[in-house]
């Protein structure tokens, strides 16, 4: 496997989810949030659109996570493992999500 096809490509999603974010870290954002209620209630109009945006941040947070842990991975030699089960990461599914932390079965078993 040539990792360092997803290593490129796990750098630039995480520089466009950086780039998303305002290069401000989640909390941060959130603690400005909750320190300007009155501009919020003024937004109120927009209120759906404001939550659905949290809401997109807070998954852009997450895969930030995983897109870090998967760059370590790759230094540590153990990227396309499985965290589960140990079992080698499906390329198909690695070049879907590369920054995904386990196989396809271990996902489906954490659904059920
Ligand atoms: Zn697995």
């Amino acid at each position: 496997m040539n990792v360092s096809v997803y290593k490129d490509a796990l750098q630039r999603k995480k520089a466009e989810l950086a780039q998303d974010a305002g290069l401000r870290p989640l909390q941060t954002q959130m603690e400005h949030n909750t320190g300007r209620q009155g501009d919020m209630a003024d937004q109120a109009a927009g209120n759906n659109e404001v939550h659905i945006h949290l809401r997109l941040k807070q998954t852009d947070a997450k895969i930030l996570q995983a897109i870090d842990e998967a760059l370590i991975r790759i230094e540590k030699g153990t990227f396309g493992i499985c965290r589960d089960c140990g079992e080698p990461i499906a390329e198909a599914r690695l070049n879907a999500i590369p920054w995904t932390r386990v196989c396809i079965t271990c996902k489906e078993k954490q659904k059920a």
